[in-house]
């Protein structure tokens, strides 16, 4: 696995829509490991591809230690309820902010092998599907913060 450099506010890349994956080829796998590693070594708990400057709809997700989520293609087909927590990015160092967020949210995605998956996230896990999502749709938390935290 190899890391990648994060791309940081300012760029463009940040906000583009993303196109779809059609094919899983092993590009993409790669990329999705690379992106494991990249978002590992920075701390984050979740990396979108577009934040390595790849403009296709690819997530890495890891709150709990060894509980990884590679998705490609993810889309929330259901959420409920609502928190507010605070919320920073790796394309965005140092900044922080309180948001607002579904609690729970169900997001069906692709598997690196290709099979169609479905997940329920709660808490921090719903928060860290949403944020992703956004990415891949050129939204960063920044742009629905409720108030910015003062360091
Ligand atoms: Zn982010």
């Amino acid at each position: 696995m190899a890391k990648l450099k994060i791309v940081k506010v300012g760029d463009q890349t940040l906000r583009t829509v993303c196109k779809p994956i059609d094919t899983i080829t092993p590009r993409i796998v790669t990329l999705l490991n690379d992106m494991l590693d990249t978002m590992r070594n920075a701390d984050g708990v979740g990396l979108a591809a577009p934040q390595v400057g790849v403009l296709r709809r690819a997530v890495v997700v890891e709150c709990e230690p060894g509980t990884v989520y590679q998705m490609i293609n993810p889309e929330i087909i259901e959420s409920s309820g609502e928190q507010e927590d605070t919320e920073g990015c790796l394309s965005i160092p140092g900044e922080f902010g309180i948001t607002h967020r579904p609690m729970e949210v169900t997001v069906r995605y692709t598997d690196i092998h290709g099979k169609e998956q479905t997940v329920k996230g709660e808490g921090l896990l719903a928060r860290a599907f949403c944020h992703e999502i956004d990415h891949l749709n050129g939204i960063l938390f920044t742009d629905h913060v409720i108030r910015m935290l003062d360091d």
